[in-house]
């Protein structure tokens, strides 16, 4: 990112207010070398040590073809959570051996998709779900590869964690009552299963390493649990959760020391054991896409209110970026194309859509904002485009991807025609249920 003597915003060395006019507004903007640093971040980290890695890009963060061919590329795997995230990697050219499927509820459906597409790892959630699998892989006369999700009962979110504070969680086998030890357990039953580790994924938006050495400390004791009933894992996957840089008041500590801690508690633990130190997998999603990404709008429309509030209005709001009104998520922003000015006055921006919550920012320094300033909202690569709704039936906006000063669109915008699409004729003739479940009978 950098300004110009003449106050405009470069992004990938192409001009923000420029791509605003080419592709309109609102537009996400990702920096492709960024992108592509902030993998080869986390292969750095692991190549300092003689261990084998992985890292699986959580595609749930951003999952588009484009992101996902530029992973592929880069040497990750990726994590999906849904048929259609399952969908978009297969459509995006990603290897099935590659893709590990998470998810609490995964349905029948989409697991019968998976093992068709012999995927690289089921991540198995709960004993409901082995079994349904297991059936599934009976029936597809399949071996299906799965790690076991443990619930650790370590809860980490930026600079705190906590080391039993979450056993009550609606993920994952729970470590201290015994479920993840019957889980083990219970796979010498399932024949058409093949468990190659286990999983632990701690938080979000997590600071410091502390999280995951406890995380570390209480999957290896289920290592050594499972080597005593025989089964020697050679998976141990760590999730995601790397914290970035938002705003001022965060202070993630970097990836290399992230990884190396973790690494060297993982080392540490199974050279005390004396067996080989097990594969290490990660799964980061906002660390590599969010500081990546930024958010153009258009400024509209303005409310001063004397000795309360001056409120700016843009083009998009929570339709494209709901993480303030969900969970008070923080940004800063600033004007891309006069941000030489010095800002004169406080600021909130607001969302076009109709809910006083729809707020992007709460309280910045911003020039004057006029109308048709463009205003760029930092670090939205994140679950910004992946949580976009069509509430106001509002057409989500494009995604472009820059690079040396030029821009590829990766994902066009959506028209009004494409958000009324899927609406019905209302002269279909109304179907008759009780008819069609007599015929059913009849058949039987
Ligand atoms: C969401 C999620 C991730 C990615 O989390 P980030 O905070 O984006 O790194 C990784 N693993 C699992 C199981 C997840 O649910």
């Amino acid at each position: 990112m950098q300004i110009s003597e003449d106050g405009q915003l470069y992004i990938g060395g192409c001009s923000t207010t420029q791509l605003a006019q080419t592709y309109g507004t609102p537009l996400f903007v990702y920096d492709e070398d960024l992108l592509r640093a902030n993998i080869q971040a986390f292969h750095k980290a692991f190549q300092q040590f003689d261990v084998d890695y992985s890292v699986a890009y959580a595609s749930k963060a951003f999952c588009t073809k484009a992101i996902i061919q530029l992973v592929q590329e880069e040497g990750c795997a990726l994590d999906v959570v849904s048929g259609g995230e399952l969908y978009t990697a297969l459509a995006a050219g990603m290897k099935p051996e590659h893709i590990h499927f998470h998810g609490n509820n995964k349905t029948r459906d989409e697991l019968e998709y998976a093992v068709e597409q012999s995927i690289g790892t089921v991540v198995v959630d709960n004993f409901d779900e082995l079994i349904l699998l297991n059936n599934i892989a009976k029936a597809k006369a399949k071996a299906v590869r799965i790690l076991l999700r443990i619930s650790p009962g370590v809860e980490a979110h930026t600079h705190e964690y906590i080391a039993t504070g979450q056993q009550d969680s609606k993920f994952g086998f729970d470590l201290e009552s015994g479920q993840a030890h019957d889980a083990i357990v219970r796979l010498t039953e399932l024949p058409h299963l093949q468990c190659i580790g286990l999983h632990a994924h701690i938080g979000s938006q997590i600071f410091d390493s502390r999280g995951f050495m406890e995380a570390v400390s209480r999957l290896g004791k289920l290592f050594d649990e499972a080597q005593r009933l025989g089964l020697d894992f050679p998976v141990m996957n760590l999730g995601g959760g790397f914290g970035i840089r938002y705003t001022d008041e965060d202070h993630p500590i970097p990836i290399v020391d992230m990884i190396r801690d973790t690494v060297q508690a993982v080392i540490q633990h199974f050279a005390e054991k004396g067996r080989p130190c097990p594969e290490i997998w990660v799964e980061p999603g906002r660390a590599i896409v969010g500081p990546a990404g930024a958010t153009l709008y258009t400024v509209g429309s303005r409310k001063q209110i004397s000795g309360i509030r001056n409120y700016v209005s843009v083009d998009g709001g929570m339709v494209d970026n709901p993480r303030l009104a969900l969970y008070g998520a923080r940004y800063e922003a600033l004007l891309a194309n006069r941000a030489n000015d010095t800002d004169d006055g406080i600021w909130s921006v607001a969302g076009k859509s109709c809910e006083s919550g729809d707020m992007l920012i709460w309280d910045i320094p911003l020039p004057h904002p006029q109308p048709n300033d463009i205003l760029c909202v930092l670090s939205t690569g994140a679950y910004n485009y992946s949580m976009a709704s069509h509430y106001n039936r509002i057409p989500h906006p494009a995604v472009v991807f820059v690079r040396d000063g030029k821009a590829r669109k990766v994902v066009r915008r959506e028209t009004w025609e494409d958000v009324t699409r899927f609406d019905c004729d209302c002269d279909d003739e109304p179907v008759s249920l009780a008819a069609v479940s007599a015929s059913v009978n009849d058949e039987v």
